[in-house]
């Protein structure tokens, strides 16, 4: 099962894999972007991490609803309010739950894909983190159990598969065609996100 400790631990380790990217992240941003990617997820995940043990919580809402609240208000730039949405959405599924199975997690990953897309008005093939994000939960979806292997592989290769994507959202659209040759840098943000998540599973 999925209890607020295992929430904590997801949350810390994807912001421990944060801090060692950050440089990568804000190179991959640096080619296809404004550079800013990885100053931006650190700084938010950093804050997120500073709130969340500094409090007890009863429950994974509260605990990822403080999570959305402070990306969205810490974080500039596209990435603090779409990660920030995330977290949002799955808070309220997840309201006033001690402890999620694995279908209610996933569950609440789909709401969390549905705020983004919602938000951001990405589609898979645009070069986002909507490329990683969608067959993730796709596959969770109709997995029983979180198979950390098989999610940990699916992420990287959609990760990777961005590279051949032409940007039609974010910053790297302005590149149109220049952009295809390099990963975007929020599609690998969030294979460290699942990356993470299949750690707590390990
Ligand atoms: P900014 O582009 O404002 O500087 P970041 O560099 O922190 O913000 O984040 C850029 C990442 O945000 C992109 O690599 C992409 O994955 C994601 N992104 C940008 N726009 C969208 C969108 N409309 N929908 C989904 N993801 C997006
Ligand atoms: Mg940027
Ligand atoms: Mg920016």
């Amino acid at each position: 099962t999925f209890g607020v400790e295992q929430a904590e631990k997801w949350i810390i380790t994807f912001n421990d894999k944060i801090q060692e990217n950050k440089e990568y992240l804000t190179e991959l941003d640096q080619a296809i972007g404004d550079g800013d990617h990885g100053l931006n997820m650190a700084r938010g995940f950093q804050e997120t991490v500073n709130k969340i043990t500094s409090v007890n919580y009863d429950d994974l809402g509260s605990l990822f609803k403080d999570v959305g609240m402070t990306l969205i208000a810490k974080v500039g730039g596209a990435s603090g309010p779409l990660y920030g949405t995330a977290f949002m959405k799955a808070s309220l599924a997840l309201k006033d739950k001690k402890k999620a199975d694995v279908k209610e997690l996933v569950e609440a990953l789909a709401a969390s894909l549905d705020g983004l897309k919602t938000r951001g008005k990405a589609q898979v093939g645009d070069k986002t983190m909507i490329d990683v994000w969608e067959p993730v939960i796709e596959f969770l979806t109709n997995s029983e159990t979180i198979q950390p292997k098989e999610l940990s592989v699916l992420s990287k290769e959609k990760m990777e598969y961005t590279k051949e994507l032409e940007a039609k959202k974010g910053r790297a659209a302005y590149l149109g065609k220049r952009s295809i040759g390099h990963i975007d840098p929020g599609a690998a943000s969030s294979y460290l996100l699942f990356v993470s998540l299949a750690e707590v599973f390990t």
